[in-house]
């Protein structure tokens, strides 16, 4: 039989995550490649699963989502970010902000149209604007030269819009960078879509893991943009439940109602028990969220320290639970070669974060270490990363 895969998904196959996970698998290496957390969230979240799966909300909550969540999801940005939501047509629950972003773009890409994303991007955004038959059209972060933060330069953004531009895609705080974007920052992003007429759809799901205080501000509360931007995000990143994909849709009516128009005939609804439970820890949890949240910043300076300690150059992060290391000071300098060789040579696995870009040679030099993990685990690796450091040297 011929290749039966639509073209346009071909160059798409295995995802490095797969292939990482299963050498650091057969190797029995200590995984640093994929951002899950191995401790579980809340004890009251896990526990209320439990309770309303066994009280029988087992059967398909309502399309949108359950209205304790939906309700819960807009108190919270009320109470951090002062924006007004209205839980009936402002909010919709998705199978993971996955399922939101795949949503929204296939809402509103029609083929032919061009998105402006920030290169590294998260995998699924480049895979579902494919889907769409839209053209991405990326703009790089790169290293400041003063701080050391991963930035883009407005002019490039500027460039990357035209005439068939129609969304912006942004991600903040940004996997795999590590960068939280400033007020200017935001500002540069918000001038591009006031003045061209554009949507913006951004990915906020780590929106509560910023690190030394640095503020998480929506793109949404900025001037003009509350009515063209379209906020994801979801449970997993912010409660240590990544496997419970649930996230939610936020913005005004006619754009969640397009995400939602589509999103009826790809999953429907999804895990009303554990919308019910997230719903609670919102309420009850921040606290939490707020310990989760300093104790991501240790194990963030934990593994830096580490990683430096044996020659890798590592980039300032700002949030999420990641961070990006530069191998060329150890003598290498194609990531997806050393992150291939290192599950087998030092017990160690990482993505190659080439593998986010779209010029890949912006970040070929550049490995992506998760932080997520318990402090024996940050620990361990870090001691075979030297033990293979001294015994090549
Ligand atoms: C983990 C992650 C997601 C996926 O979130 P789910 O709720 O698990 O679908 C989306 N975007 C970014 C940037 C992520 O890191």
């Amino acid at each position: 039989m011929d290749e039966p895969l639509i073209e346009r998904m071909r160059s798409y196959g295995e995802t490095i995550f797969a292939e990482m996970t299963r050498l650091a698998t057969e190797t029995k290496s200590v995984n640093l490649g994929q951002g899950f957390p191995d401790t579980d969230g809340p004890r009251s979240l896990l526990e209320g699963a439990n309770r309303y799966v066994l009280e029988g909300v087992n059967q398909y909550p309502p399309g949108p989502g359950r209205p304790e969540l939906r309700e819960a999801v807009a108190r919270y940005r009320s109470r951090r970010h002062g924006i007004d939501l209205d839980p009936e047509t402002q909010v919709y629950i998705t199978v993971g902000a996955t399922g939101g972003i795949a949503a929204s773009l296939l809402s509103l890409v029609e083929p032919g149209d061009e998105v402006v994303v920030f290169e590294p991007m998260y995998d699924s955004y480049a895979a579902v604007i494919s889907l769409a038959g839209g053209v991405r059209k990326p703009v790089p972060l790169r290293r400041d030269d003063t701080t050391g933060r991963f930035t883009f330069d407005p002019a490039e953004l500027n460039a990357a819009v035209g005439p068939r531009t129609r969304v912006v895609m942004v991600n903040t705080p940004h996997n795999p960078t590590g960068a939280v974007f400033d007020a200017s920052e935001l500002e540069e992003i918000a001038k591009v879509c006031r003045e061209h007429d554009l949507i913006a759809v951004t990915d906020e799901v780590y929106e509560f893991l910023t690190f030394d205080g640095a503020p998480h501000v929506p793109l949404a509360t900025l001037p003009g943009m509350a009515e063209r931007t379209l906020s994801i995000s979801s449970v997993g990143k912010t409660f240590a439940v990544t496997g419970w994909k649930t996230g939610w849709v936020m913005g005004p009516e006619p754009l969640v109602r397009a995400a939602r128009t589509v999103n009826q005939f790809l999953t429907f609804s999804a895990n009303g028990a554990l919308q019910m439970a997230i719903a609670d820890a919102f309420e009850n949890e921040e606290k939490w969220v707020e310990q989760q949240r300093d104790a991501l910043q240790r194990k963030r300076d934990r593994l830096a320290e580490g990683l430096v300690e044996t020659g890798f150059d590592v980039r300032p992060c700002e949030g999420t639970y990641f961070l990006m290391a530069d191998i060329r000071p150890l003598g290498y300098s194609d990531g997806e070669d050393l992150a291939r060789a290192l599950p087998r040579e030092a017990g160690v696995a990482a993505v190659p974060a080439k593998v986010f870009y779209d010029h890949e040679e912006e970040g070929a030099h550049l490995l992506r270490f998760a932080f997520c993990k318990q402090d024996e685990v940050l620990d361990e690796a870090v001691a075979r990363l030297r033990r293979w450091h001294s015994d090549r040297t």
